[in-house]
């Protein structure tokens, strides 16, 4: 890692997450790939942790919480492909990260996350970094957030037991949600595409590790789960 003997240099730290961990993945996604370039993500970190910031691996933010890993912000983003016209809706606000690239690719972000005190951290980052179209619902995001609903892209950044109804309910026509879907420990990337006839057409992205989407239409609780959920799509 660079140091030059007063400051990190994480300029650089991020190109290399860009190309090493992104583009050398299979990241292809220009506006992605840009955002990624862009947004400070050590900013999003607690202060310990800093310098691992841009390694290649999900690290804690409190309340047993975590932000993801760079490369699957990076797929999920690529997989939801928000266009700059867009009103996206994500579930899981967690340190705020993703919130920040999907509002430097879509038009409107709503943010939704059943932790308060996580939701007032990352209005505040988001908030000092200049970001202005981004909204903050402290919530069950199970539910999704109706008031501002259709939304042109739906990701969900919890791992769900199945699809919940009302997120495919506030899906407008053409539009993508994008969900860690399966068991308690282990999801497959799912991807729900809402036809113009408001038919769903699922596909499956590999598997991933998320904490686990707590609320009425996912895991009763953090013990739950333990058993094989039913209704996985
Ligand atoms: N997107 C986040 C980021 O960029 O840092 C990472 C999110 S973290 C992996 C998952 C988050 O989902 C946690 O902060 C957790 O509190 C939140 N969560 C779990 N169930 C939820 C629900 N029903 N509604 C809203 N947020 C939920």
């Amino acid at each position: 890692m660079t140091w030059d003997g007063t400051h990190y240099n994480y300029e650089a730290a991020r190109e290399r997450m860009v190309q090493y961990q992104l583009a050398a993945r299979g990241i292809t996604h220009p506006r992605v790939l840009e955002a990624m370039r862009r947004v400070p993500r050590h900013l999003f970190v607690p202060p310990e942790r800093v310098y691992d910031a841009y390694s290649d691996h999900a690290l804690p933010i409190g309340e047993g919480q975590t932000i993801s890993q760079p490369y699957m912000v990076a797929l999920m983003t690529q997989l939801l492909d928000p266009a700059p016209s867009h009103r996206v809706l994500e579930i899981g606000t967690g340190s705020g990260y993703q919130a920040a690239i999907l509002a430097e690719l879509a038009n409107e972000v709503v943010t939704v996350e059943r932790e308060e005190s996580l939701s007032q951290r990352a209005r505040e980052v988001l908030e000092s970094l200049g970001y202005r179209n981004i909204t903050f619902v402290v919530g069950d995001g199970t539910e999704g957030y109706p008031p501002l609903a259709p939304y042109d892209g739906i990701i969900v950044t919890a791992g769900a037991p199945f699809i919940p109804q009302p997120l495919v309910e506030q899906l407008a026509p053409g539009g993508r949600l994008v969900i860690p879907v399966g068991h308690r420990y282990e999801q497959v990337l799912t991807v729900a595409e809402k036809d113009e006839q408001g038919k769903l057409h699922i596909s499956e992205h590999g598997y991933c590790v998320f904490v686990p989407l707590i609320g009425k239409h996912g895991w009763r609780s953090e013990a739950d789960g333990e058993w094989e959920p039913e209704g996985i799509i």
